[in-house]
């Protein structure tokens, strides 16, 4: 990556491991308690070059991160306005899931929040389910550039079990109007998105191509339009760290998004794409370990957006 070596990387994994005792597995979805709360690990890709340490093709799910994913697709497809009339783009203070924030004038605050990801992906065009989660797993697989990005069914069923909050969301969001059809059949579409399975690379690989507006840094082919790239990152700036988005704004100073598997997708514009996965997670819900990496190396490599 030119400023950091594979050894300074993988030095700063093994210091930020430490933080990692001091957070909890999320349990709240059966299947993601078995995960191995020490595991840390980070790719980083900048054009055709890729930096990594620890596991980085260790398999774990997108969970939140997919929403920015979807988010990306109803954006390509309907334009902002009629997104913008259904979701709001303001930052929330409360947790991901929270129900009492879920309304700023009638719609959820923003898509990174359960309630607005649930909107949008009840927006997402197709005859059924299979058909709009293909359209999903394409656009992770071109963004990752990697065709093998597949869903991984025991987790997703074991959300779908359990997904009482979610529910009780879409119920709410129905009730103003906000999503139409069976609340069952979102259930499982969104359970499958958020179950799809990748690694680190994959997920530095789908940040850079963010960071490069879009753009297949392989092929130079447009994969989504620059400005759907921008309004996605410029989303995940204000909301991406739920109601944590300020401080690590302050304290790192990237777009991002965080996962409950412990995964965190940083992207630095025009610069690199940044994958970690850590699955113990701090109060916020967010990979402690790997919320501290990316701290120190963002000190480390001066990546904060908001400083030259
Ligand atoms: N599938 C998770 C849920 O809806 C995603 C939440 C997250 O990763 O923050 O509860």
């Amino acid at each position: 990556m030119g400023y950091i070596s594979e050894t300074e990387l993988s030095d700063l994994v093994e210091q930020a491991k430490d933080y990692a005792s001091e957070g909890k597995v999320a349990d709240y979805i059966p299947a993601l308690k078995y995960a191995n709360k020490r595991d840390l690990s980070i790719a980083m890709v900048s054009g055709n070059d890729m930096l990594a340490a620890g596991a980085p093709e260790q398999p774990f799910t997108l969970q939140s991160v997919s929403k920015i994913l979807t988010f990306a697709i109803v954006l390509d497809d309907l334009g902002f306005d009629p997104v913008y009339q259904k979701v709001g783009v303001e930052p929330s203070t409360k947790s991901f899931n929270t129900v009492t924030e879920s309304y700023n004038h009638n719609k959820p605050l923003n898509p990174m929040i359960n309630a607005g990801a649930l909107a949008v992906t009840n927006m997402i065009s197709g005859k059924g389910t299979a058909e709009k989660l293909e359209k999903i797993l394409t656009l992770v697989r071109r963004m990752a550039g990697n065709p093998a990005i597949e869903v991984n069914s025991s987790v997703a069923s074991s959300e779908f079990e359990t997904a009482h909050v979610n529910r009780a969301l879409c119920y709410l969001l129905k009730s103003k109007d906000i999503i139409t059809g069976d609340v069952d059949e979102l259930m499982d579409l969104y359970c499958r998105q958020c179950a799809i399975e990748v690694s680190c690379q994959d997920l530095a690989r789908i940040a850079y191509v963010l960071a490069n507006n879009g753009v297949d840094p392989d092929t130079n082919e447009e994969i989504l339009p620059s400005s759907v790239a921008r309004i996605v990152t410029t989303t995940m700036a204000m909301c991406g760290m739920y109601n944590a988005s300020g401080e690590f704004a302050v304290n790192v100073g990237v777009p991002a998004k965080s996962g409950v598997s412990g995964a965190i997708l940083a992207v630095v514009p025009g610069k690199m794409g940044i994958g970690i996965y850590g699955p113990s997670l701090d109060a916020d819900s967010i990979s402690i370990a790997g919320r501290q990496l990316l701290q120190q190396l963002a000190s480390r490599l001066k990546l904060s957006i908001f400083q030259t």
